[in-house]
């Protein structure tokens, strides 16, 4: 049976990141992906300065840079008839205090290259984990199907990287925690011909939220719907819908839209792992605690998972003995990031988006306004906590250039 170091589940952001840094520590890495490549648009585009910072110290700035790219430098509100900046990265001490704008397949395609001319790492693509291995109780590999037919591979430590909707996480037993959220997320594009600015924060008015990312000639909408109501709103008929669009979004042309196949459905989730290990598994990323849209910060988090883990990692992959302690070590250093993004994005899933799919104004105060406008600096504070993170890593020295 073929045998690994280490099975990555996934090339999402999670696990690219972690193949690359173990590849260049000199660990023997498989990384299985699903899919044929990384062209799929059911991610969002956003680089925050951290992963940015990263990617410099792992020598992959030029080429990082030679993608296109939008900047997004700040964030601001409506507030009493005028603009105010809630988040300013411009204010961070950062090297690179903006979030870039680029599509992520591009981004993935970066990573995958990169860690390809690592000779200790393998990416097998259109190889679809269906289930773990075990002896005992211990997790020795994956069973994945790929276009030549069912295989084996053995790890001795298998990672999961897999998503929100984790095979990996669902066959390990690992107790999940669930928490509501009010709303999923119809996905779709609209011809994009002015230059609208990207904003992490909502476009809002009441009974409808939605997010716009600038790509390559067209717009990549994200518009929030209560939670469930798919059937109910497609029933209504689409025109129904292109008329709320068109007031939601008036300087769109939303006639592109012809027919319900063009707005896919993602289901939004949030819940995390009470345990992120067993013994020869470890979970990570959307796996680990699946991130809701809301203040894009999931791709920042998975990154970050994947570097903290490397750092903890590599010595006792090396050594070929990895230990429980070890995976308990990284729950450790990333438990606390999750646990307070989420929380966060669970007060704005209550004070905000519930509010306003319910049909209520939003009535921002006008208290924040003065403060705001007074004390402009404040803007730094949610600018660290989007785009650094509550607990930001930096590449280790095996995995510099
Ligand atoms: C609608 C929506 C918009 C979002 N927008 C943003 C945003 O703008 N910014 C942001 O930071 N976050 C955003 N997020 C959250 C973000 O997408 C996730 O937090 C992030 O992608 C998690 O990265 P990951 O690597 O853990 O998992 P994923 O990115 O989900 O990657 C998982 C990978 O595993 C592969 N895979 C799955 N199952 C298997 C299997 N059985 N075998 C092999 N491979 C498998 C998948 O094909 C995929 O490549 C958004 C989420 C949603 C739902």
């Amino acid at each position: 049976m073929p045998k690994t170091t280490c099975a990555i589940v996934g090339g999402g952001p999670a696990g690219m990141v972690l193949g690359l840094l173990l590849a260049r520590a000199g660990v023997e890495v498989t990384l299985l992906e699903k899919h044929a490549d990384f062209l799929r648009d059911f991610r969002g585009d956003t680089v925050h300065p951290s992963t940015l910072t990263l990617l410099d110290e792992l020598g992959l700035w030029d080429r990082f840079a030679a993608l296109p790219q939008s900047k997004l430098e700040r964030a601001e509100l409506n507030l009493g008839g005028q603009p105010v900046t809630l988040i300013d990265f411009g204010r961070l001490r950062q090297p690179h205090p903006y979030i870039a704008m680029v599509p992520q397949w591009d981004l993935l395609n970066l990573l995958a290259e990169a860690a390809q001319s690592e000779p200790t790492f393998t990416l097998l693509l259109e190889h679809e984990v269906t289930g773990l291995l075990r002896v005992g109780e211990r997790v020795t590999g994956v069973r994945y199907r790929s276009p030549a037919g069912e295989g084996e591979l053995t790890a001795d430590l298998t990672v999961a990287c897999d998503g929100r909707g984790s095979i990996v996480r669902a066959d390990s037993g690992l107790p999940v925690r669930e928490f509501p959220v009010p709303f999923d997320v119809w996905w779709f594009r609209l011809p994009r011909e002015c230059d609208g600015e990207y904003s992490l924060i909502p476009r809002i008015v009441p009974g409808g939220l939605v997010i716009m990312i600038p790509r390559e000639g067209y717009f990549q909408v994200a518009y929030m719907i209560p939670k469930g109501s798919d059937p109910e709103l497609r029933a209504r008929g689409l025109a129904v819908f292109k008329a709320e669009l068109a007031d939601l979004i008036p300087e769109a042309e939303v006639s592109t839209l012809t027919c319900w196949d063009d707005v896919k459905l993602l289901d939004a989730r949030l819940n995390r792992l009470k345990r992120w290990y067993t013994d020869g598994l470890l979970c990570i990323g959307d796996a680990a605690h699946a991130m809701s849209p809301m203040g894009g910060v999931g791709i920042n988090l998975a990154v970050q998972d994947a570097v903290g883990a490397a750092t903890l990692l590599a010595d006792p992959l090396r050594r070929g003995d990895v230990r429980r302690r070890d995976l308990v070590a990284v729950q450790r250093r990333r438990l606390p990031a999750a646990v307070l993004t989420q929380s966060v994005q669970r007060i704005l899933h209550r004070k905000l988006v519930q509010r306003v799919l319910g049909g209520a104004a939003p009535q921002p105060p006008a208290a924040l306004a003065r403060v705001v406008r007074r004390l402009p600096w404040l803007a730094a504070i949610p600018a660290y906590a989007v785009g650094m993170g509550v607990r930001p890593e930096h590449a280790p020295p095996f995995a510099r250039r």
